[in-house]
């Protein structure tokens, strides 16, 4: 099965993809950067602003990681009969090119479906926080919240919870306040009760 955590800056996801994959004997993959060619476009997209990249480039670039991690890292993981969590996947694109960055959010997922020939994930765990827990938490990296700004993160996240909303079947919404343990068992039993696992 293909598991992806989505969610806005400072809702645990990486913590929480990490304890799910270990929990799961799954292999533990991330967006963008979860290959050599997706560390250099995560390069690119981390320094967006400073380098002038455009949206529609942004989110080409995004397709482009995608498909190099799907080819290189999941789909050989998935036929090898492994279990796959992600941090970050489709709905990343969707909630920040799209709803974000304001690009129609259908040809967005368009785009991203091409580049992973279909590939979606069987379930995708939006992790939410409200916005004054995920400040905290990001703490000393907290520019990286200022630099995007508050209304973009904002639209970012009810992006998320728009696609969570729209398609309930492939989305969960798992409350991502508590410790890290809370939020794990949360996640546990959301795993065990829709797939199984
Ligand atoms: O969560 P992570 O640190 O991997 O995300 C890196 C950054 O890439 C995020 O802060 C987010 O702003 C950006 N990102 C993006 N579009 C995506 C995925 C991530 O702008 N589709």
């Amino acid at each position: 099965r293909f598991l992806a955590f989505e969610g806005g800056e400072g809702t645990g996801k990486s913590t929480q993809a990490r304890l799910l994959a270990e929990h799961l004997g799954a292999v533990l993959t991330r967006e963008p950067g979860g290959t050599p060619i997706g560390a250099r476009v995560r390069d690119i997209v981390l320094a967006a602003e400073e380098n002038g990249l455009v949206d529609r480039a942004e989110a080409l670039l995004m397709a482009a990681d995608r498909a190099q991690h799907v080819a290189e890292v999941v789909a050989p993981a998935l036929d090898a009969g492994r279990h796959v969590v992600t941090d970050r996947f489709l709905g990343s694109s969707v909630a920040y090119q799209g709803y974000g960055r304001g690009l129609p959010t259908a040809e967005v997922e368009r785009l991203s479906l091409w580049a992973t020939g279909g590939l979606r994930p069987d379930l995708s765990l939006l992790l939410d926080v409200d916005h004054a827990e995920a400040r905290a938490r990001i703490g000393g990296a907290r520019d990286r919240l200022e630099a995007a700004g508050d209304a973009f993160h904002e639209a970012v996240v009810a992006g998320f919870h728009s696609l969570a909303a729209a398609d309930p079947e492939r989305w969960v919404v798992v409350d991502g306040g508590g410790t890290v343990a809370e939020v794990a068992e949360r996640v546990r039993a959301v795993v065990g009760a829709r797939l199984d696992l």
